[in-house]
């Protein structure tokens, strides 16, 4: 079983926690390879930062070691002072961080979904009730009312994959919670529905984003992006690839399942925006034959 580990990074290999240093390797745990010829590569950089890593322990080794979350700098600072001084304590933190892995990402499922029925896809909502994302210039709507049209005409038109519509909670934790909320579905595959906006107002086309270390998230966008293309004849501006820091990063890391979100086109670009109004059944088609050319190709 994977064990998670709340400590900071000594240098490439060693890492400190409660139960004193462990040695961090890339190796998986029944390799022949010795495991400090293969240091874990992401400590590197991060010397004095606070991490959270994942991996499988023994012999005071964490083999397979995967990064789940690093602290900025000056946070990282924070906290070490914090333990030095007793203003906090490894137990505390450890505390907080399986309360925080649940909120974040939900406890792990106790039942396998049911894998006889059609996949189960969720199509999440971007934004909320009362934060409605970006706004079409000349239009007035927002993405949250657009897509929550949209949503519903896809889930009408799919064939291959039974759809659940979701909303983030109209509150400010909302967006921090929204992966935990997906996961309890235990969805096969997720697409999260937006539009793009840009202070310049010639910013246009098509693109689709997933998370960077995800093949089957690619795969998705890859096919989603042609139907899409077809569909509103924007221009390319191709699939583009996420980290957990940048615009979707937080849904595309913390979801469990492969997703993917959609911009596709620019609601303060005219010509976009005039087309996605004129070509919104195309849209809502290009959606549904994309999920369904999903499920065929990779569930
Ligand atoms: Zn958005």
């Amino acid at each position: 079983m994977k064990s998670y580990f709340i400590g900071v990074f000594k240098n490439t290999s060693d890492f400190e926690t409660n139960h004193g240093i462990i040695k961090l390797t890339s190796v998986k745990l029944q390799s022949p390879n010795d495991p400090s010829d293969f240091p874990f590569v992401g400590a590197r950089e991060n010397e004095g930062h606070i991490a959270i890593v994942s991996g499988f322990f023994q012999n005071n080794t964490l083999f397979e070691c995967e990064l789940i979350e690093i602290s900025p700098s000056w946070i990282s600072e924070i906290l070490v002072q914090m333990l030095k001084s007793g203003n906090t304590s490894w137990d505390v933190l450890i505390e907080q961080l399986t309360k925080s892995r649940d909120i974040v990402i939900g406890p792990k499922p106790l039942t396998d979904p049911n894998t006889t029925a059609k996949p189960l896809c969720a199509l999440v909502v971007g934004h909320r009730q009362s934060q409605k994302g970006a706004r079409m210039l000349l239009n007035n709507v927002f993405e949250f009312d657009f897509n929550s049209e949209i949503a519903e005409a896809v889930k009408q038109k799919v064939k291959k994959a039974n759809v659940k519509i979701v909303f983030r909670d109209d509150t400010s934790n909302g967006y921090t919670r929204l992966p935990a909320k997906i996961n309890a579905l235990q969805p096969k595959f997720i697409v999260s529905l937006h539009f793009n906006a840009s202070g310049n107002s010639r910013a246009n086309g098509t693109e689709m984003l997933y998370y960077h270390s995800s093949k089957k998230g690619y795969k998705m966008a890859l096919i989603m992006q042609r139907h899409v293309l077809e569909a509103l004849g924007l221009r390319n501006r191709f699939t583009k690839k996420v980290k957990v820091t940048e615009r979707g990063g937080h849904l595309l890391k913390y979801t469990a399942a492969p997703c993917i979100i959609t911009e596709p086109f620019f609601g303060t670009n005219s010509h976009d925006e005039q087309t996605a109004i004129a070509k919104k059944q195309d849209l809502i088609k290009a959606y549904a034959s994309g999920i369904d050319e999903i499920v065929t190709a990779l569930f």
